[in-house]
């Protein structure tokens, strides 16, 4: 029960497959109680069921570019709650056709569209939360390493995640002082609705089970004991720091022996 008694807002739960709510769930078997919104109506009738499982409040409509709308979600929080200990943001979104081909090709439209909805929203939702951690608390945001290395597709979305990893650091040193906590999982890829839109995902996960030093995939059990260690107290000195849950894929700097061979040979197969 590392989360006993705390508050904590879960963004970003689409369906069962995602990583907010294997962390929702996570958090709940620990003692939290859970806030559980909602980014669009498309996702209503399965977010519901789900936050009923968990007795999860607060599943409200919330999408991150409607002011009204968050207004609405802390206004309910502060009037019912009055407090929260922690905040999960799990939100990104970039047009699909973007997300495939060059980063060249990324049009001012889209790349404003996906920093407001993936970058901005964190730093919208820590101001708005902060007043309300009053004993301290610990917000969460979910990256790639998209963010740190250029990876096919990831395009947009890897440039935003560099700015979402970079806010995580200005907003540890903003609100470090109000014993609030700011870092950032760098999880490795796994196949949910938003990580489908990414061109090729399929066969990046196949590649990327065997490139990492635990020989798999990141699973939705390691995300969610990472992020269950950040929001609880057990992580009390730790902020401004992006932690790779990713099966070690990151500390690598080049393919396996194995997988090396195979491709050596299929090149040397098409001279
Ligand atoms: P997901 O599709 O389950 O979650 C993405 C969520 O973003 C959805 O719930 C969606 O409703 C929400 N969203 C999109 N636009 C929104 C808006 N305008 N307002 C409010 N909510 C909005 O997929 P996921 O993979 O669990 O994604 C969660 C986070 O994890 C994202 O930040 C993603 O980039 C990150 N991440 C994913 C992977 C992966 O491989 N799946 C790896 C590393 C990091």
């Amino acid at each position: 029960m590392l989360l006993k008694g705390k508050k904590i807002l879960i963004t970003g739960v689409a369906n069962d497959w995602s990583m907010a709510w294997a962390i929702a769930q996570r958090a709940h078997e620990n003692g939290a109680e859970i806030a559980m919104p909602y980014g669009h109506p498309n996702v209503e009738k399965r977010v519901r069921p789900l936050a009923e499982k968990i007795g999860a409040k607060f599943v409200q409509e919330c999408n991150v570019q409607n002011d009204e709308q968050m207004d609405a979600l802390f206004d309910a929080i502060k009037r019912e709650w009055g407090h929260l200990d922690g905040v999960l943001h799990a939100i990104a979104f970039s047009d699909k056709n973007e997300l495939t081909g060059r980063y060249a090709d990324t049009t001012r439209e889209n790349f404003k569209n996906t920093m407001d909805i993936s970058v901005y929203s964190l730093v919208d939702l820590t101001r708005r939360a902060a007043p309300l951690m009053t004993d301290g608390g610990s917000v969460v945001a979910l990256t790639y390493y998209g963010g740190e290395k250029s990876v096919p597709n990831y395009n947009v979305m890897g440039v935003a995640k560099s700015a979402l990893e970079s806010s995580v650091r200005y907003l540890a040193s903003d609100l470090g002082r109000d014993k609030i906590r700011v870092n950032a999982i760098s999880a490795g890829p796994i196949l949910t609705l938003a990580s489908s839109a990414v061109g090729g995902m399929k066969g990046l996960l196949r590649l990327n089970a065997e490139q990492t030093p635990l020989r798999r995939n990141m699973t939705l059990a390691d995300v969610s004991g990472a992020a269950l260690y950040l929001f609880s107290d057990l992580s009390s000195g730790v902020t401004g720091e992006t932690h790779h849950v990713d099966c070690g894929y990151n500390s690598t700097g080049m393919i396996p022996n194995e997988l090396k061979e195979i491709l050596l040979k299929k090149l040397d197969e098409d001279k």
